[in-house]
């Protein structure tokens, strides 16, 4: 018979020991293709079926990658570039496979850019329906009245329609310069630098720190990781 045991799809994945494995799956806890398996010896295919434990996506297939970039600044988000320059594939390290790159940041902002060969969740996590929250950190010239700050929250109109922000705060604001903290769930082209502008303080530096669960943390610019089991199952 083809495929795996469950009980070991689950340890491969680095859900449970296979011994507790086998107890998830008898206490109903494990789906296969959306069906409660609750017999141990059942067999699957871990690059074709979807397995869920409490309804949480287990990632098992080993060809799957999730990676996590901070962009440098002057880097385009793309993997090849006609124009020679900087692209995304030169901070992807030795991955021989192709690699999709999650939204686009501008060539000038930097920071966290989710890189995949699983298609189907970089589209799932670009497409607006999903409303996945992205954190930015803008440098912007103070001081940021608290009108400002007002208006911001309460959603700015811009020409193609309204910004709604998930939240907006002052982190700092001395000598002249400010630097905010906007989160929102929409991704139109240059919406922080536009939606900062229309509010009369013009980004000077921009930065993503936090794209849904996954932060950038103490990733270094123009670095690379992998992201974790449970950070991938927390995107699905
Ligand atoms: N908003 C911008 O203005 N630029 C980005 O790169 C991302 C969001």
């Amino acid at each position: 018979p083809g495929g795996i045991r469950l009980q070991k799809a689950l340890a491969q994945a680095g859900v449970a020991s296979r011994r507790a494995s086998e107890e998830l799956i008898a206490e109903g806890r494990v789906t296969v293709d959306g069906q409660t398996v609750k017999r141990f010896g059942a067999r699957v295919d871990p690059a074709k079926s979807e397995i869920r434990v409490d309804d949480m996506r287990v990632v098992t297939a080993p060809d799957l990658l999730y990676f996590a970039l901070n962009k440098p600044r002057g880097v385009v988000s793309t993997m090849s570039d006609p124009e020679g320059r900087p692209t995304l594939a030169d901070y992807a390290g030795q991955t021989e496979e192709r690699l999709f790159h999650v939204g686009r940041l501008d060539t000038e902002t930097e920071g966290l850019i989710l890189l995949t060969n699983d298609g189907e969740l970089a589209n799932r996590l670009t497409h607006p329906r999903y409303k996945v929250v992205k954190t930015y950190i803008a440098k912007v010239p103070g001081p940021v009245p608290r009108g400002v700050v007002k208006r911001v929250r309460e959603g700015v109109e811009l020409e193609d329609g309204p910004v709604e922000v998930d939240s907006f705060r002052v982190v700092d604001d001395e000598g002249g310069v400010a630097m905010v903290e906007v989160r929102l769930h929409e991704g139109r082209k240059h919406i922080v630098r536009r939606l900062l502008d229309s509010v009369g303080h013009p980004v000077t530096d921009l930065a993503r720190t936090q794209v849904g669960p996954i932060g950038i943390n103490t990733l270094k610019v123009g670095t690379m990781r992998a992201l974790t089991t449970k950070e991938v199952s927390e995107l699905y």
